[in-house]
């Protein structure tokens, strides 16, 4: 299978720290992880290319002008704010978001960033921007004909809105390899796997009926990013229908994970879509530090399998799936249970 990731360029951010708890801890997406999962894929014999440079247009179509600009500017503005911290950290959020837009660094931080976790470095937007050119070259490779392809993408991108950045997440790369799809595709379907609900996903579609959002994650009754992934919310509008969330009780294992997707998996095949991206995190694997759920390295396979089983042509787009023995291997079993169905390499 072809990856696509700009290692050195998507290797540069290194955020420092974010709150648990409301203690200041060291931040777990880390360079590292980047460096396991490329090992991984270099190891299992898949072919390694540099994304192209897309610009900013597949970031656009899934951004607003004013958090692009926010993410690409607002280090150099914080960083002249005397005694301001190392990282942009947000210490206040409007209790609404349709107020006046506010001209401050500070402000703006508040006004841009859900939580804590995606603190902006010196060269937090080089890889940002990189991490989404990998999407979009993925996505595109597979928009010119090819059966599959895996997004190294690192920051991942599930957890960023269109204009709202949470949870280690800026720039949505699940969102930006659908946008990019759908410029060949009728209607496309995201389906999310990741420990943690993909509510940055699901919102930037909502409204939406041509990008079809599933996602399985731990129940958010009693989990990050909790204000999200409810199995109530199905979607607004034209969009009403077309978002499914399956929240799974803390330490789920494979069977129930998998009977979830399942019954997911039933509705992507019943949207009929023309392409597939799946936010591939790892993090729902039993030995994961953020220890939510309880799947298997044997279990990612399986989830792999399932997706590789519609048949479509796909993006995979990494997300989440943090420092632990397994995380290589964890990609490799899904990657084989993903092209162990014969599907063209
Ligand atoms: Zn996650």
């Amino acid at each position: 299978m072809k990856v696509f990731c700009a290692a050195e360029r998507q290797r540069a951010h290194y955020p420092r720290n974010f709150l648990v708890n409301g203690a200041r801890q060291p931040n777990p997406e880390v360079p590292e992880r980047l460096d396991r999962l490329l090992q991984s894929v270099v190891v299992e014999g898949h072919d390694i290319e540099e994304p192209s440079d897309h610009g900013l247009g597949p970031i656009a179509a899934v951004h607003t002008p004013e958090y692009v600009r926010f993410l690409s500017r607002i280090y150099e503005r914080w960083a002249r704010i005397p005694e301001a911290s190392e990282e942009v950290t947000p210490n206040i959020h409007p209790d609404c978001r349709s107020t006046a837009y506010p001209l401050s660094a500070v402000g703006q931080a508040g006004y841009h960033m859900a939580d804590t976790a995606c603190p902006i470095g010196p060269d937090s937007w080089e890889s940002i921007r990189w991490s989404a050119n990998s999407a979009a070259s993925a996505a595109q490779h597979v928009s010119d004909g090819a059966h599959c392809a895996y997004a190294l993408c690192r920051p991942p991108g599930h957890h960023a809105f269109s204009d709202l950045a949470g949870g280690f997440c800026y720039v949505n790369n699940s969102a930006v390899a659908a946008a990019v799809l759908r410029h060949r595709h009728a209607r496309v379907a995201i389906v999310d796997v990741d420990l943690h609900h993909g509510n940055g996903t699901q919102g930037i579609f909502y409204r939406r009926a041509d990008i079809f959002t599933l996602s399985v994650h731990a129940d958010p009754i009693r989990f990050y990013p909790f204000f999200w992934g409810h199995a109530e919310e199905r979607g607004e509008g034209p969009g009403l229908g077309y978002n499914r969330n399956l929240p799974l009780p803390r330490g789920s294992q494979d069977d129930t994970f998998l009977d979830a997707l399942d019954r997911g998996l039933e509705s992507v095949q019943a949207f009929a879509p023309g392409a597939l991206v799946v936010a591939l995190g790892l993090d729902a694997f039993e030995g994961d530090p953020f220890g939510g759920l309880s799947v298997t390295t044997e279990g990612f396979g399986r989830i792999g399998e399932r997706l590789g089983q519609l048949g479509l042509p796909t993006t995979i787009v990494q997300e989440g799936g943090y420092l632990c023995d397994a995380l290589g291997d964890n990609l490799a079993s899904f990657l084989t249970g993903f092209e162990a169905d014969g599907a063209v390499k």
